[in-house]
């Protein structure tokens, strides 16, 4: 292996003990040349993330309020770290810029972003290494869309000049030069880029699991770990709630091929998930790789008699939702009716426009709408060549008690999705996984 891309969690980097388990780790193998590095997470479970800090300042700010005792709690977490790492560094220069800069930001992203920030500083002085600025990498366009070209480019030419390198995750610039965010767990989407961009060998996610968990270790105890899982797999996982990788970190890896292996910082040993475009031959995998599931959806249904014969009634069905900027998560249909599941918090905001729009558009019979409900994906690419998996699932769940609301299996077979009530969440996803997995 010639060149590794390592990204470390919050919770790998949360103090200063944890910060010297992940030096270990880089300094063990010396492929790993690219570090990237998020935020000080959480260090126990009501431990607050640096992040979450940050963007409180902002809120703070933004109400006229005075956010300094908040900023000394991130000075006071980050003092501490370089105090232990007995490195000297200048924090409160660092703080002071936050003090200066912050009132005057419109959005959260640079706030946010000052905790990746400085972090990595902090790692990179601890490791002698460069540290590389995200924002002078890492570039979107007008949209706030990742400018693929021009960053692959910039940061595979800055990278490769240096050889090794702490790049923060989290974060890049705009053309005007101002910092924007990723979405929340963006670092991940760092470290993909990071890898694409100076053709890594591997893309290595350390965390604090010892790989991708074949159900949420919160809801099933002691879930398998899954060895290895396809890109594929994987995105369908982790956008449906599998929270280990941001559902957008598959992307820029995938396309040059890049393997991903999600590894436990606490057990190094540990050889943790393959994330590969297919599974290696030699390997036998049960039909079923993962569950995974979100709470928070609604679920509009239209009825209508002669629907079918409608030319374009589901087309403009999900035009009015498009135009309240709210997307389909499934769209499941019958002879006479279409229902629309769509994100809670987005449609309870435009629901009486929604309404009134399919009302006045589609002339329906009815409009049911299913508040509360809960959607869990089954993925596996195996299950295409099994027969009666949808059998198992629905046996699994009337055993269970659990009504079935909704059933949608994806067009390439890889998942089956099925709707429940919030209430019986937990119930189906342990049900689900000791029919389907353990
Ligand atoms: P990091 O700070 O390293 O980015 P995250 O908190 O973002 O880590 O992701 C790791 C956490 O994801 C785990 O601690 C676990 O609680 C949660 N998680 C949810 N679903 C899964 C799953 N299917 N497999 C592994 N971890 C999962
Ligand atoms: N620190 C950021 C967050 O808490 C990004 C990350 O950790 O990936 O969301
Ligand atoms: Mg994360």
């Amino acid at each position: 292996m010639n060149v590794i891309t390592a990204k470390f969690g919050g919770t790998s980097l949360a103090d200063a003990s944890q910060i010297k388990k992940a030096v270990k780790i880089i300094k063990d193998n010396p492929a790993r040349k690219f570090v990237v590095a998020s935020a000080p997470g959480k260090r126990f479970s009501d431990d607050i993330k640096i992040t979450d800090l940050l963007y409180k300042c902002h809120a703070q700010s933004k109400n006229n309020e005075d956010f300094s005792g908040t900023l000394k709690k991130i000075s006071d977490r980050y003092e501490e770290i370089i105090k232990e790492l007995g490195i000297s560094f200048d924090i409160q220069s660092e703080i002071e810029t936050i003090k200066k800069n912050l009132p005057v930001c419109p959005t959260g992203d640079y706030p946010a972003s000052r905790g990746e920030y400085i972090n990595s500083k902090i790692i990179a002085k601890f490791l002698g290494w460069p540290f590389v600025d995200a924002a002078e990498i890492i570039f979107f366009d007008e949209k706030g869309i990742l400018n693929e070209e021009k960053t692959f480019k910039t940061a595979g030419e800055k990278l490769k000049e240096l050889n090794y390198a702490v790049i923060p995750g989290f974060y890049g610039s705009m053309p005007d030069g101002s910092i924007k965010t990723f979405s929340r767990g963006g670092s991940d989407v760092t470290g993909s880029i990071i890898a694409r961009s100076v053709k890594a060998d591997l893309y290595e996610n350390w965390t604090d699991v010892s790989g991708m968990l074949s159900a949420d270790p919160r809801i099933v105890n002691a879930p398998k770990v899954i060895e290895y899982i396809t890109y594929t797999e994987l995105r369908e996982l982790s956008y449906m709630g599998a929270s280990v990788l941001h559902e957008d970190a598959v992307f820029p890896v995938r396309k040059a091929g890049i393997p991903i292996n999600i590894r436990n910082t606490n057990k190094p040993d540990d050889k943790g998930t393959l994330i590969t475009a297919s599974i290696p031959k030699n390997i036998t995998k049960s039909p079923v790789t993962g569950i995974a599931g979100r709470k928070g959806f609604t679920s509009v249904r239209v009825e209508k008699t002669m629907m079918n014969s409608e030319t374009g009634f589901g087309a403009r069905l999900l035009y009015i939702f498009s135009r309240s900027g709210i997307p389909f998560e499934h769209c499941p249909s019958g002879i006479d009716t279409i229902s629309v599941v769509v994100n809670s918090e987005l449609f309870d905001n435009r629901r009486e426009i929604i309404l009134r729009e399919i009302k006045n558009e589609l002339n329906p019979d009815f409009i049911t709408i299913e508040k509360n409900l809960a959607s869990i994906a089954i993925v596996g690419e195996g299950m295409v060549s099994v027969k009666g998996m949808a059998a198992k699932i629905f046996a699994a769940l009337a055993k269970s008690g659990i009504n079935i609301r909704m059933i949608d299996q994806g067009s390439d077979e890889l998942n089956i999705i099925i709707g429940i009530d919030e209430a019986d969440y937990e119930k189906a996803v342990n049900a689900l996984y000791k029919e389907m997995i353990s």
